[in-house]
């Protein structure tokens, strides 16, 4: 399995309400790279 591909795939774009910074997440529950926060919103 190539999870790389599986992400850009189903990846959605999220922003982490506590830093600001924008990733691509995938699942229900995506973490913030920065931070590691879950507080993160769609969009
Ligand atoms: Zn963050």
């Amino acid at each position: 399995m190539d999870v790389e591909y599986k992400e850009r795939v189903k990846g959605k774009d999220y922003k982490c309400k506590e830093c600001g910074e924008k990733f691509k997440g995938v699942g229900k529950h995506p973490m913030c790279p920065s931070c590691q926060s879950e507080n993160v919103a769609e969009g």
